[in-house]
């Protein structure tokens, strides 16, 4: 049956001669009197025709076009028992007898071809015929399609106004329509846009609320983008604007995702249904399609039952019809202002100045690095500003090679095809600055000028630096002890020396051999620290003992030295890793040493830190102060400030002549803060030092600790 229906209908005949076979073919399986396709052809050109089919020798009663409109908005195969009627010649209907009524609309690809429809005796019923009839619904949509496409030209008196249930827009809202139509082709702004289409739907539906949101097929979502009449507080569409709605509820999600308009006269007829807002009664939603995808979706909605009907619809229709192009249009200049607006944000918020040039190195547009980076101050606000003149001016003061700048400017403008990268060294602050010069394009791919980007490579330079100091204050410092241990071991082999002189070479072979231990102690101590590999392992315990232990070992070294001690007996414990805070007293009390040649006293100092006398950055809590004070060579303020990086020495007579990797400080500092103290100095030349630090001591919590 089915093979043979599909023979027919893929004929070649004019639709009608096939619809008369189809219904023939039909009697053989379902007990029908008449049966009935409308159908709106979609010809070739804008326009569409409504056509209407019928079987033969059918009753003499005519169809209920209403029912079949109820039957197209449905969306859903119908079966029912009606009442057919006679016209009678009085002007009104005279029921004659009950009939089975089936009534099917054609849907495929997203779009309503037609109605298929068939009345039977109500003996007879309908009963079988619902599956029959929607295995034909696909073949019945095809065969409709081609009659359209046969159309030889939009037929006369198909006008714009016709919509699928077969109605024509009325004279006013045709007039309407234009109008709108000429607004919607002026307007690029889609906020304006979307607001001016639900303004006009909600004034001509007469409708007391509507929304539009755009579809996000993606996620399957509707993403709000303007309302109007819902009540603030009630209701899934009263939120803000950009709020994101699934599109699996609610009648806008369900045009969205059927790509078709939608009526509900009266929401309480089907209570599995949940309108936009609290209170509606009556909902339409209209998609608006672009490549035949639900780009936005209409919402209206009233309180009032059947406040919408066929009228309504029509015109929403062919509202979101003529919205299509200008959506369009909308949509991808909203995308323009979009990306445009999103690498703005990163263009301003990158790290690395950057800046646009003309051909002529005019900067068209810089970021707030770029000036940062030069320090400019807000002085590129004279306009116009030019790398090659204004740039080099500016920094003129400060340009440690002006004519390397003036020469990289002049470069670029000479080969605008090339990319180009130079140095910028600047002093007062010392600041080094890579430039990197690339060339830019227009739309056309026609050059159009350049894009320079400048990054801050002070650090990178510095680093360099200190590596390279590194190497040759290690390598000295490795040299002096082993060109003193070979000088005296090979003295040692070769000749024969008193007793007294043998003891005193060996004394010197072994001083340089420990200052050696020292320095390989003190390189990988660092790489630890600075690896990050270091953990205090942390306990309650007295700094007395430390103390202690510290200055026995230290007793040897102080020939010229008084070591003055001063730990209150009622100090409290600190929680810290012992062998670790006796490396910082050891590191700071031995430059107390090795720093005062001349001798005097040197004052260990321990108590607990009383609010005021800290840092203004220090952490809260409760903390030991420890001070190292001695009075010996001093240190000048601006050498005051660096003594912490790692291998800084201050460079002077007194501290060439005494040893060191300019390590020392910068491992007790690390060490301190591991605890989570601070360290700090106050020094004046020639006077003396005072060195302090903070070690915590426990809150409750570390006191349990075992
Ligand atoms: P070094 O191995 O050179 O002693 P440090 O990191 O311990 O390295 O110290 C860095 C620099 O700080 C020293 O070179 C020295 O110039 C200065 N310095 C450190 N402690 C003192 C001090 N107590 N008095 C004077 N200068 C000091």
């Amino acid at each position: 049956m089915l093979a043979e229906a599909t023979r027919i209908l893929a004929g070649e005949q004019p639709l009608q001669q096939r619809m008369h076979r189809l219904f023939e073919l039909l009697r053989a399986a379902v007990r029908f009197r008449d049966g009935r396709l409308t159908c709106w052809l979609q010809s070739a050109q804008p326009g569409t025709v409504r056509q209407q089919y019928y079987s033969a020798d059918g009753w003499p009663y005519p169809w209920d076009e209403g029912l079949t409109r109820k039957v197209a908005l449905s969306g859903a195969i119908e079966t029912r028992t009606i009442v057919v009627s006679n016209e009678a010649a009085l002007g009104g209907h005279l029921p004659v007898a009950q009939a089975s009524y089936l009534g099917a609309p054609i849907f495929w690809g997203g779009r309503l071809w037609g109605v298929f429809e068939l009345r039977a005796d109500s003996s007879a019923g309908l009963a079988s015929a619902p599956e029959l009839v929607s295995a034909l619904l696909p073949l019945l949509a095809a065969a409709i399609a081609q009659e359209g496409r046969r159309l030889p030209s939009p037929p006369a008196g198909a006008s714009d106004g016709e919509t699928p249930t077969g109605l024509t827009l009325g004279p006013g809202r045709q007039r309407q329509l234009a109008e709108i139509n000429e607004r919607l082709e002026e307007m690029l702004d889609l906020h304006s846009l979307l607001s001016l289409l639900l303004r006009r739907a909600l004034e001509s539906t007469g409708a007391e609320a509507g929304a539009m949101a755009l579809v996000d097929h993606t996620l399957g979502e509707l993403v709000l983008q303007v309302y109007e009449g819902y009540p603030d507080d009630r209701g899934a569409l009263s939120g803000q604007a950009r709020q994101r709605l699934s599109w699996e509820a609610g009648l806008a999600g369900r045009a969205a995702r059927l790509g078709r308009a939608l009526l509900i006269r009266d929401v309480t007829l089907q209570p599995e249904h949940h309108p936009a807002s609290a209170g509606a009664r009556a909902e339409l939603a209209a998609p608006i399609l672009v490549h035949g995808r639900a780009a936005a979706v209409l919402i209206l909605d009233s309180p009032r039952s059947n406040a919408f009907g066929e009228e309504e619809l029509a015109f929403v229709r062919a509202l979101c019809d003529r919205a299509a192009h200008p959506l369009s249009r909308a949509l991808h200049y909203q995308d323009a202002i979009e990306s445009a607006n999103y690498l703005g944000q990163v263009f301003a918020s990158l790290p690395t100045g950057l800046a646009l040039l003309d051909a002529n190195g005019k900067v068209l547009r810089a970021n707030p690095a770029w000036s940062l980076l030069w320090g400019l101050n807000g002085q590129t606000g004279r306009a116009p500003f030019h790398v090659g003149l204004d740039l080099v001016e500016i920094l003129l003061p400060r340009l440690q090679d002006p004519l390397r700048l003036t020469e990289f400017c002049t470069a670029g403008q000479r080969s605008p095809g090339t990319t180009q990268q130079t140095v910028v060294r600047l002093a007062n602050p010392t600041q080094e600055l890579q430039v990197l010069s690339v060339p830019t394009h227009d739309s056309q791919r026609q050059l159009s000028g350049r894009l320079w980007a400048v990054t801050d490579v002070t650090r990178e330079g510095e680093a360099d630096r200190l590596k390279t100091e590194f190497v040759s204050i290690v390598s000295h410092e490795l040299r002096t002890p082993l060109t003193s241990i070979l000088g005296y071991t090979e003295l040692l082999l070769n000749r024969e020396f008193s007793p007294d002189e043998r003891t005193q070479f060996i004394n010197t072979v072994y001083v340089e051999a420990s200052r050696l231990s020292q320095l390989v102690e003190d390189l990988l101590n660092f790489s630890r620290l600075e690896a990050g590999k270091v953990r205090p392992n942390q306990w309650v315990t007295s700094l007395n003992s430390i103390v202690h232990e510290l200055t026995t070992q230290l007793n040897t070294q102080l020939q010229r030295h008084r070591m003055l001690i001063q730990v209150p007996t009622n100090l409290p414990p600190a929680y810290v890793d012992r062998d670790k805070v006796k490396q910082i007293i050891f590191n700071l009390l031995t430059n107390a040493i090795k720093y005062s040649p001349g001798g005097g006293q040197i004052t260990l100092e321990m108590r607990e830190a009383v609010p005021g006398e800290l840092p203004a950055d220090h952490p809260q809590g409760r903390w030991v102060m420890v001070a190292i004070h001695d009075q010996g060579i001093g240190i000048a303020p601006d050498d005051l400030t660096r003594i912490w990086e790692r291998f800084y020495r201050v460079d002077n007579t007194n501290t060439r002549r005494i040893g060191g990797t300019g390590l020392g400080l910068s491992i007790t500092k690390a060490l301190v803060e591991l605890h989570g103290g601070r360290i700090w100095a106050r020094s004046e030349l020639g006077k003396g030092s005072s060195f302090f630090f903070t070690l915590p001591i426990p809150g409750e919590q570390a006191r349990r600790l075992p």
